[in-house]
């Protein structure tokens, strides 16, 4: 059972065992953006890595491109995001804050920080992009935009990924990167900051393929997500309705996650149709079509986008994970990550410190780590408490060694979800281990 407050659990667990930290927390944090410690990265780059597996290295037709972050600053008119990357902002009279109009309390038309009622500006539009200067002159020709999207790095590499790898529409191109949103509201964690991590692809197709293409990768994106072992009924589609559906979006699914907080976008599925290449050939000048090898048709692509944000996968995966449990009488705190996603794989354990297990210990730390297998050496404490300390980070096997290892080799290993305990050979644990990871 896990109580309301999750998200607090999840802060402090975060935080207490380094999944994640506040950023530039000794000068008092920013709520905005946040830093990952040594098993939250782990977390991130096995994310990471998956999405790419499946996206790039499992498929014949996508293929992987890493833009830059600082594009030139035409690329985001021709997108649209100079006009209308905006969110609708009021000020308080008051105490000077500004909100988002959609903000439930804002909307009653009290401050949420001041409490004053009714004493907001009329709302103002305010462009989300975070901008800088591109050399040493600060002035207005040298503006540049960090990318709010890893989209359009895409969409400005599109004939030379084609054509370096002569793929053929239908394809696709991916990418994982950093975006930046100056958020009214940022908040929730992880959910919403200002720099987060975008795992995109973008798949171009013959103006008419779009609808079945888009439903395949619908499709496919909640396949991949169940596989990551989310619980289904914590997933759901919903549909854009016209007033929410972007600019450049003819259609438009979010996967959405029941959230402590309520059920929240954490991937988007767009059908951006030739929107974002029509737009870049009118601004850039440069020919943006596809030349069809048999038929010698040329067109402009229509794209279905599959746009999932990383950190908010993580905040997603962390809260499926967190369980309460009672043991024997004691709370016990597990994190049900899946082995793939966990961000050490295995400890190991001597039952005491002396009569050769920890020698044998170490010899076992030394092969797990020349497999490439993340693991943790723990000697210290009651094993009671060792095990416990690696429910609460998702280790899904505690490998121990006692007396009976130092007779005939077998360790026990002790699965963190179902408590069992099974004895293998101390030979055969990386294989154990290994056969169990995909
Ligand atoms: P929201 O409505 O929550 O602001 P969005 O519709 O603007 O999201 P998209 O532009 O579709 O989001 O971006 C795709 C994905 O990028 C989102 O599903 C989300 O996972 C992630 N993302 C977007 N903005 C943020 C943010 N400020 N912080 C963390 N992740 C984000």
């Amino acid at each position: 059972m896990v109580t309301a407050d999750l998200m607090e659990k999840l802060v402090s667990l975060a935080k207490r065992r380094g999944y994640v930290f506040q950023s530039s927390e000794i000068y008092g944090g920013t709520g905005s953006v946040w830093d990952y410690g040594s098993l939250g990265v782990e977390l991130k780059r096995n994310v990471k890595e998956l999405w790419w597996s499946s996206m790039v290295h499992q498929r014949e037709d996508v293929e992987g491109v890493d833009a830059s972050i600082l594009m030139h600053p035409r690329v985001w008119e021709a997108s649209g995001h100079v006009e209308s990357f905006t969110d609708p902002l009021v000020e308080c009279t008051n105490c000077h804050r500004r909100f988002r109009v959609d903000l439930p309390k804002v909307r009653d038309g009290q401050c949420p920080v001041c409490g004053t009622k009714e004493a907001f500006t009329e709302p103002r539009l305010f462009n989300l992009m975070f901008k800088t200067f591109m050399g040493p002159v600060e002035d207005s020709s040298a503006t540049v935009y960090l990318r709010p999207e890893t989209a359009q790095g895409i969409f400005v590499n599109f004939l030379n990924i084609q054509g370096t790898t002569r793929q053929k529409v239908p394809f696709g191109i991916a990418q994982i990167g950093k975006a930046f949103r100056n958020e009214i509201t940022p908040g929730n964690f992880i959910f919403r900051t200002r720099e987060f991590e975008q795992a995109e692809m973008q798949f171009f197709v013959k103006p008419g393929d779009d609808e079945h293409v888009f439903e395949e990768w619908k499709d496919l994106r909640m396949q991949w997500h169940l596989g990551l072992g989310i619980r289904p009924e914590k997933l759901r589609f919903h549909e854009h309705g016209a007033d929410e559906l972007a600019h450049y979006c003819k259609k438009a699914f979010d996967i959405e996650y029941e959230f402590p907080f309520g059920w929240k976008e954490f991937e988007g599925i767009h059908n951006r149709t030739d929107y974002d290449l029509a737009r870049h050939q009118e601004y850039s000048g440069k020919r943006l079509e596809y030349i069809d090898p048999a038929s010698n048709e040329r067109y402009i692509p229509y794209v279905v986008e599959t746009s999932m944000g990383v950190d908010r996968t993580l905040l997603v995966l962390l809260a499926d994970a967190y369980r309460e449990e009672e043991v024997d009488g004691e709370k016990r705190v597990l994190l049900a990550l899946k082995p793939k996603l966990a961000p050490l794989k295995a400890a190991v354990f001597p039952l005491v410190k002396k009569d050769g297990m920890p020698e044998i210990a170490m010899k076992m730390m030394g092969d797990l780590r020349s497999s490439g297998i993340p693991s943790f050496y723990d000697q210290s404490g009651a094993i009671g408490r060792r095990y416990r300390r690696q429910d609460e980070i998702g280790t899904p096997w505690c490998i121990t060694v006692d007396g009976q290892s130092t007779e005939d080799g077998t360790v026990t290993v002790r699965d963190r979800d179902s408590l069992e305990q099974e004895r293998v050979g101390g030979d055969q644990v990386v294989n154990w281990i290994t056969d169990r990871l995909s």
